[in-house]
């Protein structure tokens, strides 16, 4: 008996062990989520001082692994026990074990995210193939919002190598035909780039960012060019319904830019998962079978 046959006749199985690994993705993420803008950001300025011929500044070691996770407070290495996702928030009752210090709430709710939405992707696709590469993508477009929320910065070492993903695993006809998902991610790309510059031009301001084009043009690859109206309908729903409530709640002033990615990632998250459904229904609605 392969595992797969073994996950899919005990559904209890399958279950535990995508909720457990969304536990320990979404407790990664925020490691990702956290240094890699940091990462980056003293990339590009070594890169800028060399070729400004400046001084390089020299950091300490700091990437994914080192240093090990400290608590912000006071220093204290966090333990391997105090790095069980949500559990050890609780039993550490939201402070730090050395300093009592309050430990953002950010981390278990990223966690508690991550699992809900794998345990969604389970319950779509069920024991296969299918199933895990998605929890693959959808991890990584949790990442990417929230990074994006944070820094309006879709990092293209994140971007990039889930569009190739996308169509090498439709070339194997994953989520759509091969076809389908190159004009997907082409399509994607240019539909962006197109609304960019009529915005520019018509406005003479930047609407969004490079980054988006790919975002898209990732979706596309993923979902195949199918999925892009449903994809771009649903982003500015949401985007328009957020942006009202945070300009309405003072949070947020009018002119200054939202990061649109965020919206992007939601909406092709949805729209690959589960756009076969939303246009059938759309469909029977409008009185086609
Ligand atoms: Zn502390």
């Amino acid at each position: 008996m392969t595992v797969w046959n073994l996950l899919a006749m005990q559904p209890a199985y399958f279950i535990t062990l995508v909720a457990l690994l969304g536990l320990l993705a979404g407790s990664f993420l925020n490691v990702l989520v956290h240094r890699l803008p940091i990462m980056l950001e003293r990339q590009w300025r070594r890169e800028a001082q060399v070729v400004l011929n400046l001084p390089v500044t020299l950091y300490q070691r700091f990437d994914l692994c080192l240093p090990a996770s400290h608590c912000p407070g006071c220093g204290q290495r966090i333990r391997a026990w105090q790095n069980i996702p949500l559990l050890s928030y609780l039993a550490l009752g939201g402070r730090c074990g050395a300093c009592k210090a309050s430990i953002s709430l950010r981390y278990p709710l990223v966690e508690a995210a991550c699992a809900l939405l794998s345990l969604a992707v389970a319950w779509r696709f069920g024991p296969s193939a299918q199933a895990l590469m998605a929890l693959l993508l959808t991890w990584c477009l949790l990442a990417l919002s929230l990074i994006d929320a944070r820094h309006q910065l879709l990092p293209d070492v994140l971007v990039l190598p889930m569009l190739w993903l996308g169509l090498i695993v439709n070339c194997a006809g994953l989520y759509v035909p091969l076809s389908d998902a190159l004009w997907g991610a082409v399509a994607g790309y240019l539909s962006l780039w197109a609304v960019y510059w009529a915005f520019k031009l018509l406005t003479n301001k930047e609407g969004m960012g490079f980054g988006d084009f790919k975002l898209m043009a990732l979706i596309g690859a993923w979902g195949g060019w199918q999925v892009l109206p449903l994809t771009l309908l649903l982003s500015s729903v949401v985007g328009a319904v957020v942006g009202l409530c945070l300009v309405g709640l003072r949070r947020h002033a009018l002119g200054t830019p939202i990061p649109f990615g965020p919206y992007l990632a939601i909406a092709g998250w949805i729209a690959v998962l589960w756009g076969d459904e939303i246009h059938l229904s759309y469909m029977q609605l409008l009185g086609y079978r």
